[in-house]
């Protein structure tokens, strides 16, 4: 349609493919100006992709580890790294989440081993979860991982957390909030050390 309309002498001669900010849609709701897009000089395509040779603009240019990259082409690069199949991260999500609940039963009777415990558990999740998906990655893993391990620990903190709390109201004693605190570390260690594990 831009082929056929009448050009205006003060636009650059665009190419056709730069000229697909033009809108010249007759279907515009009332009052809705159209402004010509005219692509401004640091628009044009200066870069190529180093990949597939694509001429890129800097604005879409990607700056990979190994330079210029078109969107198409780390999109494609990024679904090699997620090898992960059908149930890989489910089936990684229970084992987080059962060994989190285990270990979470624990805290009150080791007090401050919970630090070696949760850290512990954290590398003991992502070694089993890696052996069992056979090393396959996915870059949501970690994210899985770390949720299955972090609500796994909240049963816990809640059943402990609850009576010390009603216990500091009635009697205005903060005293046994000292109670909730091993489970909390364990909440926080374990959902920590698993994301920094599974990268
Ligand atoms: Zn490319």
């Amino acid at each position: 349609m831009s082929d056929s309309a009448p050009k205006n002498p003060g636009e650059p001669d665009l190419h056709p493919e730069e000229g697909r900010g033009v809108s010249t849609t007759p279907f515009s709701p009332e009052g809705m100006t159209v402004t010509p897009v005219a692509p401004a000089a640091e628009e044009a395509p200066t870069l190529r992709c180093n990949r597939c040779n694509k001429p890129i603009t800097p604005a879409e240019a990607i700056l990979t580890p190994t330079g210029y990259r078109c969107r198409d082409c780390v999109n494609a690069q990024q679904k090699v790294f997620d090898t992960t199949k059908g149930f890989d991260l489910p089936l990684g999500f229970l084992i987080s989440l059962g060994i989190s609940i285990i270990g979470s039963r624990l805290t009150p009777y080791i007090g401050f081993f919970t630090i070696f415990l949760a850290s512990g558990l954290g590398l003991l999740i992502f070694t089993l979860v890696n052996k069992w998906i056979k090393h396959r990655r996915n870059r949501k893993l970690r994210w899985v991982l770390a949720a299955g391990a972090l609500i796994g620990s909240l049963p816990a903190l809640v059943v402990l957390a609850l009576p010390s709390f009603s216990f500091m109201l009635r009697t205005g004693n903060p005293a046994s909030l000292t109670s909730v605190i091993w489970p909390l570390i364990y909440t926080l260690l374990i959902t920590s050390s698993v994301f920094a594990q599974a990268k």
